[in-house]
């Protein structure tokens, strides 16, 4: 299988490691920054990867893994990309296909199985694994059935270490409380919901409609059913948004309290992605509103009792990563912030990007090119 691969040192110039505080974000220094540009939230970088390595050098890294023969041996995460989503969020900037074939995703499964025999060719069975995260897409496009088939299937091929971090995006549109109660059932402790905004007005500017009951009702069941750490994500800089309008979906979000929010800022790159071309950029907040949108976030979330993690990220006090950043012991991975330190991260799927020792590298970013590869026995 085509990789792209790049060897790094790593250089994470977070805000908090250069040893500034959030009292340090001025709105000058804001404006000074406000250029579109992609977001700056992994490294490496799209840019920084080649096309020079392929499925045999993968497989080296692998069998260097084993080996041991490149340094100790890191603890293992496994990402798994779900790439169908049912319908387009025109602000979407990820790698998906939008499909109403739900057959689909039962052919990709197959593909999955087929990714994961390759690595256990060159690592063997059993790899312990702490980490998981199924992203996307939607990878609650699935049914419950073939999400059952793909943690058996990942379960037979890993072991799972009880206290793990086992985390799944869920698009609240695709689930209910039975959905979540089968998740949880799979092992799943974290979810994270894709919110965005709250208001109607933003929601149907950006073609994503679900009601924020809909949202509350299965915050609170997520939390009946015991998982451990729920994150909602938000974005700043939405059409139709205004600092007024943003102020209360934060006090809703602050009165739902989840453990975890990711307040990302919103790029429109329309020559970039197609999909943002169907958002007028007259109706986008001007440079300053997102300015003042961005202070008051940080301000309402910091009243509200969030830690400031670093970047986009914000978590209750009590919350695992608070509580290691309190105690220097917070990490980042090329997957965002972690209570772990260095591990290796096999990502399963199309387009997604892994790390097995010194090197990073990126599965085919097409379905095409990606099953085709499987199909010849390459990754
Ligand atoms: S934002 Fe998420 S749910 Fe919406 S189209 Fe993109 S990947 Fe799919």
């Amino acid at each position: 299988m085509q990789k792209q691969t790049v060897t790094v040192k790593r250089c994470l110039h977070t805000f908090e490691s250069r040893g500034s505080h959030l009292s340090d974000i001025t709105p000058e220094l804001l404006t000074r920054f406000d250029e579109p540009g992609p977001r700056y939230t992994s490294y490496p970088t799209a840019d920084r990867f080649v096309d020079a390595f392929g499925a045999a050098d993968y497989a080296q890294a692998l069998d260097q893994r084993q080996s041991g023969r490149v340094g100790k041996q890191l603890p293992l995460s496994l990402y798994v990309h779900i790439p169908f989503c049912e319908s387009l969020c025109y602000y979407c900037a990820c790698n998906k296909i939008i499909t109403k074939h739900k057959e689909r995703s039962a052919d990709y499964l197959r593909y999955l199985s087929k990714e994961v025999a390759l690595h256990t060719r060159h690592l063997g069975p059993g790899q312990t694994v702490s980490q998981l995260h199924l992203g996307g897409g939607t990878p609650t496009f699935m049914s419950d059935d073939e999400l059952r088939q793909l943690m058996t299937m990942l379960r037979q091929n890993f072991d799972f270490v009880p206290g793990g971090e086992y985390s799944v995006e869920v698009d609240p549109r695709t689930v209910d409380e039975n959905r979540l109660a089968m998740l949880a059932e799979l092992g799943f402790n974290r979810l994270s919901f894709g919110v965005q905004d709250f208001d109607p007005a933003v929601q149907k500017a950006v073609h994503r409609i679900q009601p924020a009951e809909q949202v509350f009702q299965l915050v609170e069941a997520a939390r009946r059913l015991g998982f451990e750490s729920v994150n909602l994500d938000l974005i700043y800089g939405l059409p139709l948004q205004t600092p007024e309008s943003f102020d209360r979906t934060l006090s809703l979000v602050n009165s739902l309290r989840p453990d975890r929010i990711a307040l990302y800022a919103y790029a429109h790159l329309p020559e970039r992605f197609k999909p943002q071309r169907r958002i007028h950029a007259e109706d986008l907040p001007s440079g300053s509103d997102k300015v003042v949108m961005l202070s008051r976030s940080l301000e309402s979330l910091t009243v509200a009792g969030y830690v400031y993690i670093g970047m986009d990220h914000f978590a209750l006090p009590e919350d695992t990563l608070a509580v290691a950043k309190r105690q220097g012991r917070l990490h980042r991975n090329f997957q965002g912030y972690s209570t772990q330190a260095d591990c290796d991260l096999i990502a399963l799927g199309v387009s997604s990007i892994g790390r097995i020792g010194t090197t990073y590298s990126q599965n085919a970013k097409t379905m095409e090119e990606y099953v085709d590869l499987l199909d010849l026995g390459l990754r």
